[in-house]
């Protein structure tokens, strides 16, 4: 679960995030969307560290994030992340890339990550490109090789950041895919993204934010069939 309270940020003198409030439960899968700028990288890149807040309160499975290195370790190790540009290491392989977290942090040993990764990349459907650079791959492909990456730590929480807003259309499909697949085996997720059919079949609920306050949240139906806020309405009306 993730427990968000009157956080705010600033980047120098800009104030990015304002007093935002957010519970997350566990289990529970959120999708977040908005109009460029209006803060949901920030938002979600503050939850694990990426970015830091500067003041309110941030919870991940009851561990407060603040300045104790255990527990950016901790709430990291619980937290996977996904980018729109995959952010892979392009010099090593795709099971380099997928067994350098676990190895590292000494979660498993070399053999165990390596059977972890195949399993993994077996249920992205890309086994076969195990051994193959980054570079070699299609943008569909190495979403789903930064997706089993992420699983590979065993996360109870995956954060999406805008995960097929760099894929051409025909591959978009292939990762909302694997996403749909985390979903229903329980994940519990945080999705920028502005792909509605997936928030439509998957979200619990679904969050609007502009100039870095969230506007309007509600479940699925609601918030499209239904939205409240003139911005909300004027940003689905962009959208869709
Ligand atoms: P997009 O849809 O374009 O990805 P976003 O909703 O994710 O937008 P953010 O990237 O969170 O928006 O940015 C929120 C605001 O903070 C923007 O005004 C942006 O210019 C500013 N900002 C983001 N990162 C930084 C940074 N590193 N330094 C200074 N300002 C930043
Ligand atoms: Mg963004």
């Amino acid at each position: 679960a993730i427990r968000i309270s009157a956080m705010n940020k600033f980047y120098g003198s800009f104030h990015a995030l304002h007093d935002v409030d957010l519970e997350i439960a566990r289990g529970e899968k959120v999708v977040i969307c908005g109009p460029s700028g209006s803060g949901k990288s920030t938002l979600i890149r503050c939850i694990n560290r990426l970015e830091e807040h500067q003041s309110g309160l941030i919870e991940v499975n009851g561990t407060p994030l603040d300045d104790d290195l255990d527990h950016i370790d901790e709430i990291r190790r619980d937290a996977g992340m996904v980018f729109q540009n995959f952010n892979l290491f392009p010099h090593m392989t795709v099971l380099e890339n997928c067994t350098l977290a676990p190895v590292l942090s000494g979660r498993l040993n070399r053999t165990e990550a390596e059977e972890t990764a195949m399993r993994l990349l077996e249920r992205v459907k890309i086994p076969e490109q195990a051994h193959k650079f980054p570079g070699e791959l299609s943008g569909g492909q190495q979403q789903r090789v930064a997706i089993a990456r992420a699983l590979c730590m065993s996360p109870q929480i995956m954060l999406f950041d805008e995960p097929t807003s760099a894929l051409d259309p025909e591959m978009i499909s292939e990762v909302l895919d694997v996403m749909v697949g985390l979903a229903e085996e329980g994940m519990t997720m945080v999705c920028v993204t502005h792909e509605m059919g997936f928030a439509r079949r998957v979200a619990d609920r679904v969050i609007f934010m502009a100039e870095g306050q969230i506007i309007e949240q509600g479940p699925p139906d609601q918030f499209f069939d239904n939205p409240q806020n003139e911005r909300t309405k004027a940003f689905l009306s962009q959208i869709v």
